[in-house]
C-alpha cells in the first residue's frame, strides 16, 4: 500500500493514487464507468497545486456540461480547503468563448460577437439557402445544418468540403455553407461548431496567440476524452504542444456522441500520439452492486472491438435489476410512478435519488404527465426549456441587438413578432433588405438611414452613408421603426451603467413588450412572468462592472446546456435522455422504452457502428444507477403519432435470465408476424428459469446474423452488385467486409448517398 501521506491522496486505491501522483507528461485514465475517473482528475487538479506548486491560473480542466464543471470547482475548494480561483474549468465550447471574446478579431470575431443557437442557425440557413436561389423545402434548412456542422467538427472550410463533395447534395450543401459562414461573419455572430473551429483557426494560424495560451495553461485536463471530435482533438494537441502537461480519462465504451462527429480513435489512438504516455487502468468500481454491474458487463459484451476490461466491485450481491412488461407507455409510466413512491414510502429513498432515463425527448410526455396525475415532485431536463421559450427568446434577442446592432438574426425576429402588427409589412422589409444587400450596409444602418428625420446627420455602425438614397416607407412603418432604432440606442446608451437586471427591466417596458404580453389572459400573464424570470437570472451578474455583465451574461445563456437549467437542491425525480445523463449517478436508474426502435433507436438499425453506439448508450445508462435498477418495455406503444406492438430491444437478450428479476422477454422469432403471435404469451408472466436467454458472446450485428439466417436467404454481395434497398432506392455495392459471421456491405445509391449495411439484416435486395 502506498503511505497516504498527503490528504489529496486519501481514500484513493493504489491505482488511483499512481494516477494522480503520475509524473508530469501525458496520462491516459482509461477505465470503466464508476471506477472514479472524475474523481481521479479532481485530485489531480488538487495535487498539481499542491506537489507542483502550479499556479491556479495555469490549469485547465475541460468537462462535459457546465453542470460538471461546477461540480468539479466545488469539489476542489472542498479538497483545497479554499476557492480555487483563476482556476479555469469549463466545457469546450465556454472556453473557446472566452478565448474568441478576448483574440477572435484575427479570425473575424470582435469581441462584441454573439452565439448562434439552434434557432438562429436554421433562420439563417434558410436565408442563405433562398439567397442563393434555392427552395428551402427542397434543401431544408435542418439536412443542411447537419451536414455544415459534421463540416466544421472536421475543420473543413466551405472550399474543402465542397472540393471533397461526392454527391450532388453535397455540392449544394458547400455552397450553402460558403453563404452561411458570409451572413454569420456579416452578423459578427458565430454557432456552436464555430466556437471550436476558429479557436483552432486562431491558434494554428498565428503561432504567437498560440504561444501565449500555451504559457498560460500549462496544464490541461480533459474529462470524457472517448467524446471529443476532430476539432477538439486538435485544440488540446496544439495547446499541449509545448508543455505536454496534459491528463484526460477516458472509457471507450461510453462513446455516444459519434453523431456529433466524435471519434473514438482519439482516445484510441492517445497512445500512439503521445509514446511517452502514463497509461493506466482503473479496475474498481465503487458506483454499483454487483447484481447491476453484472448486467452491464452482459450488455456491451455484445460490442465487438472493444478491449475488455476488468471492472469490479466489493458491494457483492445487490438487489436484482427489475425488468418488466407493460402493456403500453401509460402502464409503463404508471408502474414507474407507484414504485417511486413505494421506494420513498418504504424504503428510505428521496425523490432526488430517482432517475428515469430514456432514448428520446419524445418519451419523456407520457412519464412526465404521469408524474403530475401521481403529484410526484420531478425536474425534466431537457424538453421545452426556460431558454427556448419565446418570451425569453424574444427578450433575448433585443438584449443581443443593445449588445450588437450587427445582429440582423435578432433584428429580424424583433421586426417579426413586434411589429408586424404596426404597418410594418412584407413589402417594407423587402425594400430595406434590397437596400442593405445594394448598399452592403447591416440591415441596422439601413433602417436607421430610411427612419431618420430629413436633414438629420446619422451616426452608422458601418461608417460613411452610401450615396444611394433609402427607400421612402410610409408613414406608419417609418414611426413605428424610427421608434425602434431609438429605443435601442437610448438602452445602448444605458448599458454602460444601468445594472443588469435594470437593463432588462428598463428594455422590457421601453419596448412595449410588457405590455404586449399583458393582453388580459392567463397565458399572456404566464408569459410576462417567464420574462421577468430572465431579471431574476440576471442577478447574479448585478455584481459584474456593467461594461461586462450584458457580454457574460448573453455569453452563459447561449451556452448553457440542457442540464443547467435543473435547479440544484431540489428534491425531485430527474427525467432525463440517456444521452444527457452521462457521467452522472443515481441510487435508483428507471430506463424506460428498452424497446426495438427505441433503444436501439429505428435510426441505426441497419448500421454496424450506429448500433454498436446505441449498445454504448444502453451500458452507459445501466452504469448510473447504484443500488437499484429497473428495465421496462412496453407491448404497445404510441410515439412520434403513431400506435405500433412493439418488440422488446435485442439488448434485452443479452442479459442472462438468472441475473434480473421479473421477466426477459423470450428470444424473439424471425417471423415478421411475432409482435401479433406472440401477443398473449408475452403478457403472460413466465418463471425467469425456463426463460429460454439466447446469449450471444460477440456482436450485436451477429444476434441479428444468427436470426436471419436461421431463414436462410441472406445472399452474399461481391463490390459491383447492384441492389436496391426498399428505403434507400437501387445502388452498388462498393466495398465488402467481413464482420463477424455476417457481410457488411458499403452500397453507394443513386440517390447520391454511401451507407455501410449489415447484410443479414437491412432490407437489401440483388437486382
Ligand atoms: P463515469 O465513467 O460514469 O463518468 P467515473 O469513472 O468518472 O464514472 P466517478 O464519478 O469519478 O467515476 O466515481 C464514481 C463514484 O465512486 C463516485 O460517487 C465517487 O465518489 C466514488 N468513488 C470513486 N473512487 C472512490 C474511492 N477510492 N473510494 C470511495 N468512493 C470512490
Ligand atoms: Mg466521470
Amino acid at each position: 500500500m502506498v503511505e497516504n501521506q498527503n490528504p489529496i491522496l486519501q481514500g484513493l486505491n493504489e491505482q488511483q493514487t499512481a494516477a494522480v501522483t503520475a509524473p508530469d507528461g501525458p496520462v491516459l485514465v482509461l477505465a470503466g464507468p464508476g471506477s472514479g475517473k472524475t474523481r481521479v482528475l479532481t485530485h489531480r487538479i488538487a495535487y498539481l497545486l499542491d506537489e507542483y506548486e502550479a499556479d491556479p491560473q495555469e490549469i485547465l480542466a475541460v468537462t462535459f456540461t457546465n453542470k460538471a464543471a461546477r461540480e468539479m470547482r466545488e469539489r476542489l475548494e472542498h479538497l483545497v480547503g479554499r476557492p480555487a480561483r483563476g482556476l479555469t474549468v469549463g466545457t469546450f465550447h465556454s472556453v473557446c468563448a472566452r478565448i474568441l471574446r478576448r483574440d477572435g478579431s484575427p479570425v473575424g470575431l470582435g469581441p462584441d460577437f454573439v452565439i448562434y443557437d439552434d434557432d438562429d442557425q436554421l433562420r439563417l440557413l434558410r436565408q442563405a439557402i433562398t439567397e442563393i436561389g434555392l427552395d428551402d423545402k427542397q434543401y431544408s434548412p435542418r439536412t443542411m445544418q447537419g451536414k455544415i456542422s459534421g463540416a466544421k467538427s472536421k475543420l473543413l472550410s466551405p472550399e474543402e468540403y465542397t472540393n471533397s463533395a461526392r454527391t450532388y447534395l453535397d455540392e449544394v450543401a458547400g455552397r450553402v455553407y460558403r453563404r452561411y459562414q458570409e451572413l454569420l461573419e456579416w452578423n459578427q455572430a458565430a454557432d456552436f461548431d464555430d466556437l471550436l473551429s476558429k479557436t483552432v483557426e486562431l491558434w494554428a494560424k498565428h503561432p504567437d496567440v498560440l504561444y501565449r495560451y500555451q504559457e498560460r495553461w500549462r496544464h490541461v485536463l480533459v474529462d470524457e476524452y472517448q467524446d471529443t471530435n476532430l476539432a477538439q482533438y486538435t485544440l488540446i494537441r496544439l495547446l499541449t504542444e509545448r508543455h505536454r502537461s496534459l491528463f484526460v480519462v477516458g472509457d471507450e465504451d461510453q462513446g455516444i456522441y459519434s453523431w456529433r462527429a466524435a471519434d473514438i480513435t482519439n482516445i484510441l489512438n492517445f497512445e500512439r500520439d503521445y509514446p511517452d504516455a502514463t497509461v493506466l487502468l482503473l479496475e474498481q468500481n465503487y458506483r454499483s452492486t454487483q447484481a447491476i454491474l453484472d448486467v452491464a458487463m452482459h450488455v456491451i459484451s455484445g460490442n465487438t472491438g472493444r478491449r475488455a476490461k476488468m471492472l469490479w466491485t466489493d458491494k457483492s450481491g445487490g438487489i436484482p435489476v427489475q425488468v418488466r412488461e407493460a402493456y403500453d407507455e401509460q402502464d409503463e409510466a404508471q408502474y414507474i410512478c407507484r414504485e417511486v413512491q413505494r421506494l420513498v414510502a418504504s424504503h428510505g429513498y428521496r425523490y432526488s435519488d430517482i432517475a428515469v432515463m430514456y432514448r428520446t425527448n419524445a418519451q419523456s410526455r407520457p412519464i412526465e404527465e404521469s408524474f403530475v396525475r401521481y403529484r410526484i415532485p420531478h425536474v425534466l431536463v431537457g424538453g421545452t426549456r426556460f431558454y427556448e421559450r419565446k418570451e425569453i427568446k424574444d427578450v433575448l434577442a433585443y438584449l443581443r441587438l443593445v449588445h450588437n446592432p450587427y445582429d440582423t438574426a435578432s433584428l429580424r425576429r424583433i421586426l417579426e413578432m413586434t411589429h408586424s402588427g404596426k404597418g410594418v409589412g412584407k413589402g417594407t422589409f423587402a425594400s430595406l433588405d434590397l437596400y442593405a444587400q445594394t448598399t452592403h450596409l447591416p440591415l441596422w444602418d439601413a433602417i436607421t438611414l430610411a427612419t431618420a428625420p430629413a436633414g438629420t446627420e446619422v451616426p452608422l455602425f458601418a461608417g460613411a452613408a452610401p450615396a444611394a438614397q433609402p427607400p421612402k416607407l410610409t408613414g406608419k412603418a417609418r414611426s413605428a421603426l424610427h421608434t425602434l432604432v431609438t429605443t435601442i440606442e437610448g438602452l445602448r446608451a444605458k448599458r454602460q451603467d444601468l445594472p443588469l437586471p435594470q437593463l432588462i427591466d428598463t428594455l422590457l417596458h421601453k419596448t412595449g413588450y410588457a405590455q404586449a404580453l399583458t393582453d388580459g389572459s392567463e397565458e399572456g400573464l404566464d408569459r410576462l412572468e417567464n420574462a421577468k424570470e430572465l431579471i431574476s437570472v440576471a442577478q447574479d451578474y448585478s455584481g459584474l462592472d456593467p461594461k461586462e455583465a450584458l457580454a457574460s451574461f448573453l455569453e452563459e445563456v447561449a451556452l448553457l446546456g440542457d442540464l443547467d437549467t435543473v435547479r440544484e437542491n431540489q428534491d425531485a425525480v430527474t427525467l432525463i435522455t440517456l444521452h444527457a445523463a452521462k457521467g452522472l449517478e443515481y441510487k435508483v436508474v428507471f430506463i424506460a422504452g428498452v424497446e426495438e426502435g427505441l433503444l436501439p433507436h429505428s435510426r441505426s438499425l441497419d448500421q454496424v457502428r450506429a448500433l454498436e453506439e446505441e449498445c454504448r448508450l444502453a451500458y452507459v445508462g445501466v452504469t448510473r444507477a447504484m443500488e437499484r435498477l429497473y428495465i421496462s418495455y412496453a407491448f404497445h406503444r404510441t410515439i412520434f403519432g403513431a400506435t405500433q406492438t412493439s418488440q422488446p430491444s435485442r439488448f434485452l437478450q443479452t442479459i442472462p435470465g438468472s441475473l434480473v428479476s421479473g421477466f426477459l422477454p423470450p428470444a424473439r422469432s424471425a417471423s415478421r408476424h411475432a409482435g401479433n403471435s406472440g401477443s398473449r404469451s408475452r403478457l403472460t408472466p413466465q418463471p425467469t428459469a425456463v426463460l429460454p436467454t439466447r446469449q450471444f458472446a460477440t456482436s450485436v450485428g451477429n444476434t441479428a446474423a444468427v436470426q436471419s439466417n436461421s431463414n436462410g436467404s441472406t445472399p452474399t454481395y461481391v463490390p459491383g452488385d447492384s441492389v436496391k434497398h426498399p428505403r434507400f432506392g437501387e445502388g452498388t455495392v462498393t466495398q465488402v467486409r467481413m464482420d463477424g459471421g455476417d457481410q457488411e456491405v458499403e452500397v453507394r445509391f443513386a440517390a447520391g448517398s454511401t451507407k455501410r449495411l449489415l447484410a443479414s439484416l437491412a432490407k437489401l435486395e440483388k437486382v
